[in-house]
């Protein structure tokens, strides 16, 4: 199916969404099935969303290889509320918690979680401006709550390959790389990510939990924080973001009906051609030199001369392709390649890339 839109949109979240799913979407808008009124209308609690809940649930799982031991939610507030969710149930004030500092966000992570309690950084790229990877710790203390790890660094472009085991519970921001890879998801306590890059549109997030966790709470909390309250009211505690979760559903229908295995056969061909291009020029330098290090989802480089980065700048502009902007706290280019991304796509963008001299 062809976009209706005019421009292409590698933004890095809000991202690109598939043709099929904004045409269901905008159907869905208009009518939604023989309801005779728009999905933003469909009650929260009637018997149409409890379906749209269902099959989401089922096909989270379904992607993830995973039992009835994971409790599937969404929840509001993004990929941010996860973050001090996490600390609020996991961490009392006299436990300590493991971070692993591989960029921007894994840091705020670790920042929230230090009004909880004993929040550690065991290892972190900041000295070198996250151009790589942290080397994994050495020891990792057997009292933590929780080891958090950031799977992919959206700002930066960096991305973990199969995670490490640990004898701690594991919990993993997977917001811009869930559902790129084929990848162990049974290795985490706990797994999240805000929906706007791989998953939907901003505002909420997916946060897949295993059942023993849930009786870790450390804290009283309002429910609405709580992630045994959430599980308990099944991701209905309040009005849920109904309109959200079926462009989820819509997304979770497309990757399942394309297969994980093909779309990480494609996600590595696009980054391949992207980081070729790069590697292969004299005028762009990629941000992430150590290859095993580099993202499939977000390609960061920089021009070596402000003339070139001008100069692409205008021809994507002057060629409706969008978002190649890098983070402002890391400059020049980044490329977001998430599954919606076709390859078609980024044919244009290298020809651009390769027009520049
Ligand atoms: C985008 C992103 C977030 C933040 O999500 P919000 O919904 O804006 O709070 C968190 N973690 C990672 C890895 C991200 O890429």
């Amino acid at each position: 199916m062809k976009h209706m839109q005019a421009k292409i949109n590698f933004n890095a979240g809000p991202a690109a969404l598939p043709p099929e799913v904004l045409h269901e979407a905008a159907k869905a808008v208009n009518k939604y099935k023989k309801t005779g009124f728009s999905i933003l209308e469909l009650p929260h609690r009637g018997p149409e969303f409890a379906e749209i809940l269902e099959e989401s649930k089922h096909l989270v799982k379904k992607l993830c290889k995973l039992d009835d031991n994971y409790e599937v939610l969404w929840l509001h507030g993004g990929g941010r509320q996860q973050f001090f969710m996490i600390p609020m149930n996991f961490l009392s004030q006299d436990g300590a918690a493991g971070y692993i500092d591989s960029g921007h966000w894994a840091e705020e992570a670790y920042q929230y979680a230090t009004s909880y309690g004993n929040a550690q950084v065991l290892a972190s790229s900041k000295k070198v401006n996250y151009t790589s990877l942290p080397e994994w710790p050495a020891k990792i203390p057997a009292k933590l709550a929780y080891l958090h790890l950031t799977t992919n660094n959206t700002i930066y472009g960096t991305q973990w390959g199969q995670t490490p085991d640990v004898k701690v519970p594991l919990i993993a921001d997977m917001s811009s790389d869930i559902f790129s890879r084929k990848h162990d998801y049974s290795k985490y306590s706990m797994f999240y990510a805000a929906a706007q890059k791989n998953l939907g549109i901003a505002g909420l997030a997916l946060a897949v939990i295993r059942k023993d966790m849930l009786k870790r709470s450390v804290r009283e909390l309002p429910p609405m924080l709580s992630y045994a309250a959430q599980v308990k009211e099944g991701s209905i505690l309040n009005t849920a973001n109904v309109f959200g979760i079926y462009v989820s559903l819509l997304m979770l229908r497309w990757i399942d009906a394309k297969g994980i295995d093909s779309i990480e056969k494609e996600n590595k061909a696009k980054a391949k051609l992207v980081y070729d291009t790069i590697d292969s020029s004299s005028i762009f330098t990629p941000y992430v030199k150590e290859k095993a290090h580099r993202s499939m989802m977000n390609v960061c480089f920089t021009a070596k001369t402000p003339e070139v980065e001008k100069r692409l700048l205008e021809l994507c502009e002057e060629n409706d392709i969008a978002g190649i902007k890098g983070h402002r706290s890391a400059g020049g280019f980044r490329v977001s390649l998430y599954n919606a991304i076709s390859m078609e796509w980024v044919e244009q963008l290298v020809a651009l890339m390769k027009a520049v001299s």
